[in-house]
């Protein structure tokens, strides 16, 4: 299928485009790169630089790619900074989407796959995290993915759209040949900050939080590999056949790492101690997040090939040693 990858120099973004061409289907790039890398995109995938909200680019590149199916990756992602700037992520993570959807719908696109995530389900009452799970989102990043699963819904009624939204968990690791990777301007997430503490880059790894109701105090989260998380959209493809049916999926690989169980990975990974101050609790972090993702192996046949801490941290950190600084490519 020609599929538009909006978002697609993005982390998860550029990974998925990589599996498309594997899979042997068509990817097109459309990323405003302000987040996104060029060079996460390979040379040979049609690159489109504009704003997923430009409705008129985004018609002009669906008709002109022919494209069947838009997969959508670019969202503000920070927990902490939709606290505390939450018209940015409405903004970018639910009116510029609104436009998107209306651009597809009028151009007569209406196969969608959405990133997600297990923000959406708050502090859950019972673990894991089923499909079934109620929703009730605890910081505005979360909320804004839950509008969006909303109107997908809607839309699945009034315009026959199909759809798949995927609820991640925490998305990491790196391709395995170690070429494309994570690179957030600013990084904010747990791996990659442990990294550059155990490497100097960073005097110390801040702990926020050590006082929550988990084993060791400190937040669980369930890390799973980005290319496991690539391959289960791919796998979504065939249920969008169906118009007018939406389809929700929970990503993870179904254990819970907390922060500590993470810097002692990482310091397994890499041979090297990572100092860590502790810091308060971060606003917007509910105590532990965990999947149960057997529907997605059930209905998608979703096999996750890296199934613990470690081995998603080694493809991380490949990557992070031939590329501290990332794609060098942001200020
Ligand atoms: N975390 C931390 N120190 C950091 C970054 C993150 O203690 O410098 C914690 C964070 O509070 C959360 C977990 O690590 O409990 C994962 O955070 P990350 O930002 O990687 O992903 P998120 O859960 O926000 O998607």
């Amino acid at each position: 299928m020609n599929v538009l990858v909006v978002g697609g120099a993005g982390y998860i973004g550029s990974h998925c485009v990589r599996q498309l061409l594997a899979a042997g289907h068509q990817p097109v790039v459309l990323d405003n790169l302000v987040y996104g890398h060029r060079a996460a995109v390979p040379a040979q995938v049609p690159f489109y630089a504009a704003n997923l909200g430009d409705a008129e680019s985004v018609k002009n590149i669906l008709r002109k790619e022919r494209i069947e199916l838009v997969m959508h990756f670019a969202a503000y992602c920070y927990v902490g900074e939709s606290v505390h700037e939450p018209l940015k992520y409405y903004e970018n993570n639910v009116s510029a989407t609104l436009r998107l959807l209306g651009a597809m719908l009028e151009v007569g696109v209406k196969k969608f796959v959405f990133s997600s995530t297990c923000a959406t389900f708050g502090v859950p009452a019972k673990l894991p995290i089923t499909e079934d799970t109620p929703q009730a989102p605890i910081n505005p990043y979360g909320q804004t993915k839950l509008d969006i699963e909303q109107v997908l819904k809607a839309l699945a009624v009034a315009k026959g759209l199909s759809f798949a939204a995927f609820r991640y968990f925490n998305a990491a690791g790196a391709s395995e040949d170690g070429s494309i990777g994570e690179d957030h301007c600013p990084e904010t997430h747990l791996i990659p900050l442990a990294f550059d503490a155990a490497t100097g880059r960073r005097p110390a790894l801040q702990v926020f939080g050590t006082d929550y109701p988990t084993p060791d105090g400190t937040c669980q989260r369930d890390y799973v590999h980005v290319d496991d998380l690539s391959r289960a959209h791919i796998a979504a493809f065939p249920k969008l056949a169906e118009p007018g049916k939406g389809h929700f999926f929970n990503l993870g690989t179904g254990k819970p790492f907390s922060v500590r169980e993470i810097i002692r990975a990482v310091e397994k990974v890499t041979g090297l101690t990572v100092p860590v101050v502790e810091a308060p609790r971060r606003a917007g972090d509910p105590p532990a997040l965990y999947a149960d993702s057997s529907k997605a192996q059930r209905e998608l046949g979703w096999v996750v090939k890296f199934p613990d801490a470690e081995s998603i941290i080694a493809t991380a950190w490949r990557w992070h040693k031939a590329r501290p600084e990332g794609y060098g490519d942001k200020a």
